[in-house]
């Protein structure tokens, strides 16, 4: 007897070669029925024995093409057909029924296309623009919806017949595939000098190859940009660039040409290995080893590289040219410090030419921007720390709909996040909003979201701070009713959205800054909320920040802030390093400074507070790029170190609860003066914030009977205070919520004002 049944199948099904596998799949089982495209996603019949059915529904989404993304799949049951069809069958799409559809990210190379680009017999052997319904670019050549070849910059190739049957055939690798191309219809690559004139090279990757092989930097055309390459193994390539492209310290990240590489180099776990392999290529901050041939200027003072693979034909081509090829490249964003990444050819000669040697270019156009996106693995869990190529246009799944808002995200790490239904789309990393270049790429990439979703948002959701650049550029949107979200609200809303919580949650908010509704930097705080609105339930106290911006510049403005909130003037007797070592005209300066109290705003940030015991321990006076002296204190943690935690006390300020950070000074300065070493300092520091903040949130808990706690802010990319702090709540019998498919940083940050705005006015 045979059984039918009907399937909606939704999440990023078209375009992904899923029809043609869905065929397959059901000829192989026997199965008679169809497949159509609808406007959420594919519509299938099947028909046939129960077993074969059985399997059908089992097989479906546990083998589905790379690209696949099944979001559910309703299933209802169908009277079986009495006049059988015609085996199974791919039906034409319903006109006008693209709409909801999701656009695939950008993939990395398929083993297929891999095996044909170093087959010689293969008619695309060493072709730089090899893809399939399996991979490709897809998000960065999107001009408008429906995805298909003419609204893609593949627009300008005209197939050849070969190309054009792959195309049409629905058994084919290359059916619909729409960036498809050969040596003899598609893109070009050239190499270029930087003034923009062709060098003359029969094989003009080979010969990029042998300029970074003598320690030229050579700007490369990739995916969502330009990176800037350069030997990895040459201390003075990249030194050069280093100092080419003003980025002082930031590590850079590297390419190897294959895992066996990157695990030569660096600590690589199961999890670790899976991300560097999956399909979306990221780079994975991984632990290094020691003695590796990797030049030191690559991440200074860092016991981290961030690695990644391949994951353009080119790059694999880059890597193959040379008998022995290369240990690793660096590859860098193709910008000066903070600026966008350079997409177009002439803007990489204009933009690019003082940094590179030489441009390998090529004549697709990349329409949108993306940075490679970068992640790490935390507790066996990939944590997103830059989302953007890959995983974007990939949208966050909403545990119910919202109405359509824009939210236009912080001042750093921008990125921008509109919803559509159960859907929040996040942008691609679009970077901190401090040039004209990155006002562009934001407005762009707001145009951008907005066109090729089909959305037009009601309402727009930005930050309190009245300087951001976003939050300018909201307010001047009279069109749309505009809601402000409180910073660290919104670091809350956004983990309570990808963790699909509803109701009210104990939220820790813990980073650097965020615009306070009284006018203060907040940043270490304990809120009560909900998506509508929190309680601050409990903060670190106030500090001053002498010189304001420039503190966050100079760790050790915090911490003789500190020093003098919690001992006065007697501090500059202390018989501790820091002391010593300060220099006794810019103290007085900045004393002064703090006792007037002129341009001293006050912060509870949990950044400067991890600064100014970085100062203290000697780790950093001064930092080069965004948390670095937190960063480094925590690396160089001694998990060995057994002596007593710092101390908080924690003090009843009206109806909230205040961190006072007066023991915790008093107990460091103490260990300072016996000469503890930095790494117990770090531990002890580390484990005392542990348990101020779990006792802070058992008070909570009695007061207010939540039990769930959600942690967000750029801070808990600090591991030890992640894990430790998790588990400590855990074994205190606390649900705890964390990140992973979006930063708990800045970066996070649109989609949790996105939340707030809509159930604000929903
Ligand atoms: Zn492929
Ligand atoms: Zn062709
Ligand atoms: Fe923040």
């Amino acid at each position: 007897m045979e059984i039918r049944k009907g399937l909606e199948v939704f999440g990023i099904v078209q375009g992904v070669g899923f029809r043609p596998y869905v065929y397959r799949l059901a000829t192989e089982l026997r199965l008679t029925g169809n497949i159509t495209n609808t406007a959420a996603g594919v519509a299938i019949e099947i028909q046939g024995s129960p077993e074969a059915v059985q399997g059908f529904l089992a097989r479906l989404p546990a083998e589905a093409p790379p690209l696949a993304r099944i979001t559910s799949v309703a299933i209802r049951e169908l009277p079986a057909g009495q006049d059988h069809d015609v085996g199974f069958q791919i039906l034409a799409s319903r006109a006008g029924e693209e709409r909801q559809v999701l656009i695939s990210p950008d993939v990395a190379v398929c083993a297929d296309c891999l095996r044909e680009l170093f087959d010689p017999a293969d008619r695309r052997y060493h072709y730089p623009f090899i893809n399939c319904t399996n991979c490709g670019p897809r998000y960065t050549i999107v001009r408008d919806i429906p995805y298909d070849r003419a609204r893609t910059s593949m627009a300008a190739f005209r197939m050849c017949p070969p190309c054009q049957r792959e195309y049409d055939d629905p058994l084919n690798r290359r059916f619909h595939a729409q960036p498809n191309a050969c040596w003899d219809c598609g893109p070009r690559v050239e190499l270029w000098d930087n003034g923009g004139k062709l060098v003359a090279a029969s094989d003009p990757i080979a010969e990029a190859a042998a300029q970074l092989r003598a320690g030229r930097i050579v700007a490369v055309k990739g995916l969502g940009g330009f990176h800037l390459a350069a030997d990895a193994t040459n201390p003075s390539a990249v030194g050069s660039l280093r100092e080419r492209k003003r980025r002082v310290e930031k590590p850079f990240a590297i390419m190897a040409p294959n895992l066996e590489a990157i695990e030569g180099f660096c600590e690589v776990d199961e999890a670790a290995r899976r991300l560097l392999l999956s399909s979306q290529r990221p780079i994975v901050l991984l632990p290094r080893k020691p003695g590796v041939p990797i030049a030191e200027a690559v991440a200074p003072y860092n016991q981290y590289l961030g690695a990644f693979l391949p994951y353009t034909p080119l790059h694999h081509l880059l890597f193959a040219c040379h008998p022995t090829g290369f240990q690793a490249l660096v590859m860098t964003s193709g910008n000066i410090s903070e600026e966008p990444i350079a997409i177009g050819n002439e803007e990489a000669v204009r933009r690019l030419g003082a940094l590179a040697d030489f441009l390998l270019v090529h004549n697709r156009d990349i329409l949108l921007r993306s940075d490679d996106s970068v992640l790490r693995v935390v507790g066996g869990r990939a944590r997103q720390w830059r989302r953007s190529r890959g995983y974007v246009p990939v949208p966050v799944f909403l545990r119910e709909p919202v109405p359509p808002v824009l939210a236009v995200g912080g001042e750093l790490k921008n990125t921008l996040c509109l919803t559509r239904g159960r859907h929040a789309f996040l942008s691609q990393h679009i970077g901190d909003l401090e040039n004209l270049e990155s006002y562009r790429f934001f407005e762009e990439a707001a145009g951008h979201l907005q066109r090729i979703l089909e959305v037009e948002p009601g309402m727009v959701a930005y930050d309190l701070h009245p300087d951001y650049f976003s939050t300018r550029w909201a307010l001047a949107r009279t069109d749309l009713e505009r809601v402000g979200v409180q910073h660290h609200h919104a670091h809350i809303a956004s983990c309570m959205a990808e963790n699909h919580l509803e109701g009210r949650v104990v939220g820790f908010a813990l980073d650097g800054t965020g615009y306070g509704t009284d006018g203060h930097i907040w940043g270490g705080e304990v809120l009560v909320a909900d998506y509508r609105e929190f309680i601050r339930a409990a903060h670190l106290a106030y500090v001053p920040m002498p010189g304001g911006a420039a503190a966050i510049h100079e760790p050790w403005r915090m911490a003789v802030a500190y020093l003098a909130q919690h001992f006065g003037r007697n501090f500059l007797g202390f018989q501790i390093p820091f002391v010593r070592q300060l220099d006794p005209r810019r103290v007085e300066t900045l004393l002064r400074m703090l006792e007037r109290k002129v341009n001293s705003p006050l912060t509870s940030g949990c950044g400067r507070l991890f600064d100014a015991v970085a100062a203290l321990a000697g780790v950093r006076q001064q930092v080069n790029y965004e948390a670095q002296a937190a960063i480094e204190l925590e690396m160089l943690l001694d998990d060995a170190d057994r002596g007593a935690p710092y101390p908080l006390a924690v003090a009843e300020d009206g109806d909230a609860l205040l961190l006072d950070t007066r023991p915790l000074f008093e107990a460091l300065v103490r260990d300072l003066c016996h000469a503890v070493p930095a790494s117990a300092i770090s531990r002890r520091f580390h484990q005392g914030l542990v348990e101020a903040l779990a006792r802070v949130a058992g008070l909570v808990r009695q007061r207010t009977g939540l039990n769930r706690v959600c942690l967000s802010g750029g801070t808990f990319q600090n591991v030890y205070l992640l894990e430790h702090l998790e588990e400590r709540l855990r074994s205190e019998d606390f649900e705890v919520f964390t990140h992973a498919e979006v930063p708990p940083g800045d970066g996070g940050l649109s989609l949790g004002q996105a939340l707030v705005a809509a159930h604000r006015i929903g």
